[in-house]
Formats: structure tokens, C-alpha cells, sequence
């Protein structure tokens, strides 16, 4: 089932972040400490009686790059910026947050805001879409709960008043939240592999998607996106059914230029989220950016499965070690994706495309293998053994038993006397553990820790 999105807009300083720390749940134990991820997290999963979503910051989102830029106030484009933001909310989340601020009350700002999600919103079978809730952030006491009233006038609806620092109010606003969720998300579902195809402007999705389909003659049919602003392409690959996703939008072979799209930070979320393996093109002439450790971290965040395709390989004067060393700059640069498979390509000249299908497929057997209980505890005695988790309270954990509860992607429950006393170095230590006995190649797996009853 697709996850909705949901987006938090509103001018700088009303609490989004703040509210956004509050929704998110943990980031990926394995990713934890790793610079550049969770630093710069603009979109995380969260879940509320057992719905999931992602929210999405766009306070964080530079539009111009895709990227995580501070709004100053004051600063020249400040509005523009906001207007851009809403907009990119209005078109492509599921469900919008506009966040205000009881203690300024209403500002022009927020009027702007107002005007732009109303203006944007389609109306679909009667009603206004997507659905926008009113968030009167900072309402700490009873006061400014009672005066959240004046927000009417923005004419978004029911203000609802909560604190996003104490989190009072949450709950009635996440109630209603989920009730606004489309319907639609349980469409789709066929049993074909998904790929999506993800990567800055410019880096060569288009050209790559047009070599697959053109290489593969067998296009069963370019369905019309079941989700906005996407078109799939379905494909069949040494009798597998494969369904590409494009995230450069609708584009259909040769008929719009390439390289002219404008970039979504929302639209590529939404192709990774649907996604069972997601190729993430990096561009050999430039190398990693800001921008790609970003998609980067929304693919791990949606723990799928990853190829990194470095492409325009044509376009770089190389010697005998260059591909090492750029492997060892990405790993680097990359460094929470080291069990992730580096594919050196070029769209252009068509180079090793043909090991683009294999190889991502193989990531997507591996998403699914299942380790048996005796291969799993025979790896965590043996690693166990080797190396003691320590700690500076003397008291050190205890790894009793562990079991495979799921694939898609590959979950361990492990039971342990108490799984405060795990270290994040040690849990890395486990999952390397595991990896060397089997690798699950580009598959982020998930370790989860209960105390033994
Ligand atoms: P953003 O720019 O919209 O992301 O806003 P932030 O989340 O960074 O919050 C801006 C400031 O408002 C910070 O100093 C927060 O601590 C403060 N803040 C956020 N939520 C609340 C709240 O519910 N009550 C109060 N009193 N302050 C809050
Ligand atoms: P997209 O925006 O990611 O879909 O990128 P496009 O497929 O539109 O490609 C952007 C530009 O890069 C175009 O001018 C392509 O011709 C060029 N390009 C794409 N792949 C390669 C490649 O492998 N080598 C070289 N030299 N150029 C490429």
C-alpha cells in the first residue's frame, strides 16, 4: 500500500521542524550516526494508529535545488520562496499542514500562503484537493487555544490549535489527518519488479529509460501514470515483468527535451516510495552533490533497495585506477550505502547498460531472501563471541536469540536483556556480521531489538 505524503507548509519560525521531530519516527538505526542524512532529513516516515505516511518539511526544501537551504527572513526572494513551497505542496503531497503561529496571530505571510493553497486546489468529486489542515502552532496554554479562533479568516477551515513543543493537540489533529487520506492509496499493485529511476536534472534519466525500453522490444504498454505527475513503462526482462518509473514526470519517448524538467524533491520521494529498487543516477562529469546524498537519504529512509548507476562514464578522461577511485569517492561520500552496488554506465554510448535490468534485479532477489533461524544465530553467537558489546556501566548486553521475521526488505528481531545497553557501533558491528555470511546487496536490512520476556 502507497504511503500518503504529507506536506508541512508555512512561514519560517512557526514551528515545522519542530513539529515535523515530534511526527518523525526514528531514522534507520544503521543510518544513525551518519553525517549528512539525518542532518539534513527533509522527509521521514511517521505513523499514527497504525497508518503510515511520510511528512515532508518544505521549509527545508530549496526548490531551485532540491536541496536543504535556511529561509532567512527578510532575505530578497523570502515570499517567492514560500509561494514556490506551497505550491510544490499544493501540486504534489497527499494531504497539506499549514503551520501558523498563535503567539504572532495572523501575518500577511500567512495570508499570502493562504491564498496560493486555496487558488491551487483542484476540486475532485466536490471537494477541495488536496485536503489543507489548519495548524495554529504554539498554542501552549488555554489562552492562546481559545484565541486560535481569529485563523478563520484565513478561510482554510477549523483551525486546529496544538503545541508542537509540548505536544498537546497533536492527537486530534493526527485523527483528523488520517481521515483526510485519499482512498486511492491502495491502488495499483501487480506483481511486476518496480524501478524507479531517480537523480538529479540532468544526470541522464530520460536517456537511460529510453535505452531500456528501446533495447527491450517487449513493452507490453506505457500505462498513464497511476499516481500524478509519473509515467510507468512496463517492460518484460528475461520473463520478468518490470515497471520503470520515471521520476523525470510525463514524458513520452523523444516528444519533450531532455534535460528540461523541473525538478521534484516530492515527485522523486513519491517514485521511490512505490518503488522496489530505485536507481540512483549520479553524473560522472560533476560527482556526488549535496542533491544526490539527499535522494540518497529519502531511499534509505524508505528503506529500498539501491544501484548506484554512475553515468556519462564516456564523458570522463580516465586512466587504469579512475573507476576505483571514484568507487572509493562514492562509498565515502556515501558512506551509509557501502553495501550498495556501483554500476559505471553510459546512456549515451549504451556502455554496460545491458547489466543495468540484471543487476537490479539480482538487489530485488536479495530484498527477499530469508536467512533460516540457524544461519542467523550461528552469526550472532560467532560475532558475539568475537566481540563483546561493552559499556560504561558495567552492565554489557546480552544477545539470547534472533529470528528473520520479514523480508522486503530483510528484518531481524533479536532478543537481548536489554536493548538500551546496544551501542549504535555495535549494531553496525551485527549488521556487517550478517552481511559477510550473506550480503544482501544493495538491500538496507533492519535489526530490531526487544528485551527477552
Ligand atoms: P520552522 O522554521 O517553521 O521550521 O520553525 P522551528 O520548528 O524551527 O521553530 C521556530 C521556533 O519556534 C523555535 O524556537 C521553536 O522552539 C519554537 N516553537 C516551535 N513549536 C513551538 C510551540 O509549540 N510552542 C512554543 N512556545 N514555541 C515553539
Ligand atoms: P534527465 O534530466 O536526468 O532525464 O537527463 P537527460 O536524459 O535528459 O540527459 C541530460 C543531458 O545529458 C542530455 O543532453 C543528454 O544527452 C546527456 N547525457 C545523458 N546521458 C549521457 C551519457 O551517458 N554521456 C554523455 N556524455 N551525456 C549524456
Amino acid at each position: 500500500m502507497r504511503k500518503p505524503i504529507v506536506a508541512l507548509v508555512g512561514r519560517p519560525n512557526v514551528g515545522k521542524s519542530t513539529l515535523f521531530n515530534r511526527l518523525a519516527g526514528e531514522p534507520l538505526a544503521i543510518v544513525d550516526d551518519t553525517p549528512g542524512t539525518t542532518r539534513d532529513r527533509l522527509m521521514a516516515e511517521a505513523e499514527w494508529n497504525g497508518r503510515y505516511f511520510f511528512i515532508v518539511d518544505t521549509g527545508g526544501i530549496d526548490p531551485s535545488t532540491g536541496g536543504k537551504e535556511a529561509l532567512s527572513v527578510g532575505s530578497a526572494d523570502y515570499i517567492q520562496q514560500i509561494r514556490q513551497q506551497a505550491e510544490l505542496a499544493i501540486r504534489e503531497a497527499d494531504v497539506v499542514l499549514f503551520l501558523t503561529d498563535a503567539i504572532t496571530g495572523v501575518t500577511p505571510a500567512d495570508q499570502e500562503v493562504a491564498q496560493i493553497l486555496r487558488r491551487n486546489q483542484k476540486i475532485i468529486e466536490g471537494k477541495p484537493h488536496p485536503p489543507v489542515l489548519l495548524v495554529v502552532n504554539k498554542a501552549d496554554n488555554q489562552t492562546f487555544r481559545s484565541g486560535a479562533a481569529e485563523f478563520y479568516e484565513l478561510g482554510i477551515g477549523e483551525p486546529y490549535p496544538i503545541s508542537a513543543l509540548h505536544g498537546t493537540g497533536t492527537g486530534d489533529l493526527l485523527d483528523d489527518l488520517v481521515a483526510a487520506f485519499p482512498s486511492d492509496t491502495e491502488e495499483e499493485e501487480d506483481d511486476s519488479v518496480k524501478i524507479a529511476i531517480v537523480g538529479k536534472p540532468n544526470v541522464g534519466k530520460s536517456s537511460l529509460l529510453n535505452r531500456l525500453v528501446g533495447e527491450e522490444r517487449a513493452i507490453v504498454s506505457p500505462i498513464a501514470g497511476t499516481t500524478r505527475d509519473a509515467v510507468d513503462t512496463k517492460i518484460v526482462f528475461e520473463d520478468i515483468e518490470i515497471t520503470l518509473i520515471d521520476t523525470a514526470g510525463i514524458r513520452r519517448r523523444g516528444k519533450i527535451e531532455p534535460g528540461v524538467e523541473k525538478y521534484s524533491v516530492i515527485r522523486s520521494m513519491r517514485a521511490i516510495e512505490r518503488a522496489d529498487v530505485a536507481l540512483l543516477m549520479i553524473d560522472a562529469t560533476t560527482g556526488i552533490t549535496a542533491q544526490d546524498a539527499h535522494i540518497a537519504g529519502y531511499i534509505l529512509e524508505a528503506q529500498k533497495s539501491t544501484v548506484v548507476l554512475v553515468n556519462k562514464w564516456d564523458a570522463v578522461e580516465k586512466d587504469n585506477f579512475t573507476m576505483q577511485n571514484y568507487t572509493s569517492r562514492i562509498r565515502q561520500e556515501l558512506n551509509f550505502m557501502d553495501f550498495v552496488p556501483i554500476l559505471f554506465i553510459s546512456a549515451k554510448t549504451g556502455q554496460r547498460v545491458d547489466q543495468v535490468l540484471p543487476l537490479a534485479l539480482r538487489v530485488q532477489e536479495e530484498r527477499l531472501a530469508r536467512l533460516t533461524t540457524g544461519q542467523l544465530n550461528r552469526i550472532l553467537q560467532n560475532a558475539q563471541d568475537a566481540h563483546h558489546a561493552t559499556s560504561r556501566t558495567g552492565k554489557s548486553l546480552r544477545i539470547y536469540y534472533g529470528t528473520q521475521v520479514r523480508s522486503d526488505p530483510p528484518t531481524f528481531l533479536i532478543y537481548v536483556n536489554d536493548p538500551k545497553l546496544a551501542h549504535f557501533t555495535y549494531l553496525r558491528y551485527l549488521e556487517n556480521a550478517i552481511r559477510k555470511e550473506y550480503p544482501f546487496t544493495g538491500t538496507p536490512i533492519r535489526l530490531v531489538l526487544k528485551p527477552r520476556r
